[in-house]
């Protein structure tokens, strides 16, 4: 049986995936975070991304598309 992996958090706000223990977001400093979250997303650039300018994303990172 395989060790069950910790399910990172994302952040409501900014969508930002923290890791598991955070318990604040370290972006937006928001403390409502979720673990149901889909669509794993890296922004490299920012000012180079058309995801990013429609997300509101100006800080390059990981990033969740959709936050329940
Ligand atoms: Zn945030």
């Amino acid at each position: 049986m395989a060790a069950r992996k910790k399910v990172d958090h994302v952040c409501r706000k900014c969508h930002r995936v923290l890791d598991a223990d955070k318990e604040a977001c370290i972006i937006c400093g928001d403390s409502s975070l979720s673990t149901d979250w889909q669509g794993y997303l890296i922004i490299i650039d920012p000012k180079r991304s058309e995801i990013a300018e429609k997300m509101n994303i100006d800080l390059p990172g990981r990033y969740a598309l959709k936050v329940r």
